[in-house]
């Protein structure tokens, strides 16, 4: 059983299953939907509400030590709070679980700072200047691998270094956001001509979105030990993939279109300090050979892995017409899906000297688990299109068909532990 929350002011912080109690305070960032020149705004989610910086700065004396950072939330800019120091970010974290505690006897001015989170519509929680796709997860490269390569899935660097590709920052999406089903090149496996349409293996990835706190200086990088001082946060991530487009460009150099054209992040950015409690250890990358000593530390090797439930649940355009929930396709869970830490990808991607910035993100790469319920795509889960899944409505889906919604879960759940969820990553086929 979950741990009971120590409890808000805010009651519906307290409800069972909140995703966002007073021990989790994700940042994220919106307009109201009121204002007709949609200024963005910072705020932390509590319960059905967000605490809204700038508010919040008139209706209470902020003390000394926080009058600057919470003057550049209020200005509504993540990016140089995320620069911060681990201490400061703290020492703000201290401060709004104090104000927002059940006992704090000032709530009632603080009230006037709450917006409730149905009023605002919510926007990239800040400025990504740079977005990295990872490969980490081990089945979905064991699966896709053995797709192609029955005798060797598994690429011989894949135990050696994190396999990632560079992203498009540019088509990042808000969770909500429409997804345009893309148009490119592609060629049919009887090896004739290729051709260009609309794709036709549309298909979704279950990933987790890190954001980059501290930045680097270029030629700079970062040892393993250090590399959690620079990690900010989690968001949940959809990297749709035209696995048609996809598999005809990708030789030699990897994703490009097939990729580039969407990618999906949930609204509310988990700390590294709401996911403390729910670290592990990481035993993955000993399994067959052990890391090069630039991504080894004890530190890694002892909590370098977090524990997060995944989710994805699809709800079809008939399912929605008739009232019918979304129906969960797979569960999985971060720890065991991942073969690198956050720790590890941050080292190995600046060991060459490459500069990360505040606010920079990284995907995870797929995070299937080791069996068939819990694969993070349909490129596993319908073995390339191949064996069809049926809904409980009879419906039946190889790739995603228009008006398809898909929908990304993760919560963070433990024994004697207070629940913190991440809220969806929502994306509608148009
Ligand atoms: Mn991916």
């Amino acid at each position: 059983m979950s741990k009971k929350s120590s409890g808000s002011w805010v009651e519906s912080a307290n409800v069972d299953g909140c995703d966002f109690p007073i021990e989790n305070l994700p940042f994220g960032r919106y307009f109201l939907k009121s204002d007709p020149l949609k200024q963005k705004r910072l705020g932390v989610a509590i319960g059905d509400q967000i605490l809204d910086f700038s508010t919040l700065k008139t209706c209470i004396q902020v003390p000394d030590s926080l009058q600057s950072v919470v003057q550049s939330l209020a200005l509504g800019s993540l990016n140089d709070f995320m620069a911060l120091s681990d201490q400061s970010q703290l020492t703000l974290r201290v401060w709004l679980s104090r104000i927002l505690a059940q006992a704090f006897f000032e709530s009632s001015q603080i009230r006037p700072a709450l917006i409730p989170q149905l009023a605002v519509e919510m926007v990239l929680p800040c400025q990504i200047g740079d977005y990295t796709d990872f490969y980490a997860g081990i089945h979905h490269a064991m699966n896709v691998g053995k797709m192609l390569r029955p005798d060797a899935p598994l690429a011989e660097n894949y135990t050696y270094l994190p396999v990632g590709y560079h992203g498009r920052a540019s088509s990042l999406l808000p969770s909500g956001s429409g997804i345009k089903r893309p148009v490119g090149q592609t060629r049919a496996s009887d090896g004739k001509p290729p051709y260009f349409q609309a794709s036709r293996r549309l298909d979704y990835e279950l990933e987790l979105g890190i954001f980059i706190g501290q930045g680097n200086e270029l030629g700079s990088p970062i040892p393993i030990e250090s590399a959690e001082d620079h990690f900010f946060g989690i968001c949940i991530l959809n990297d749709w993939s035209a696995r048609d487009i996809q598999g005809w460009e990708s030789a030699p150099l990897g994703p490009f279109l097939g990729k580039s054209f969407a990618t999906s992040i949930s609204a509310w950015v988990v700390t590294k300090f709401a996911l403390e409690p729910f670290r592990c250890a990481h035993t993955q990358s000993l399994k067959s050979n052990e890391p090069l000593p630039y991504l080894d530390s004890l530190n890694n090797r002892q909590s370098g892995a977090i524990q997060i439930m995944l989710e994805v649940l699809i709800q079809t355009k008939e399912m929605k017409d008739l009232g019918e929930p979304p129906h969960r396709l797979v569960q999985s869970e971060f720890s065991q899906a991942a073969y690198w830490t956050i720790a590890q990808m941050i080292a190995h991607h600046t060991s060459n000297g490459c500069n990360l910035c505040p606010g920079d993100l990284f995907g995870t790469g797929t995070l299937s688990g080791p069996t068939f319920d819990s694969a993070g795509s349909l490129l596993e889960l319908t073995m390339g299109g191949k064996q069809k899944i049926t809904l409980p409505n009879g419906q039946e889906r190889g790739f995603l068909e228009s008006g398809d919604m898909v929908i990304m879960k993760a919560y963070c759940a433990l024994p004697n532990t207070v629940r913190i969820g991440f809220g969806e990553c929502i994306g509608t086929i148009l």
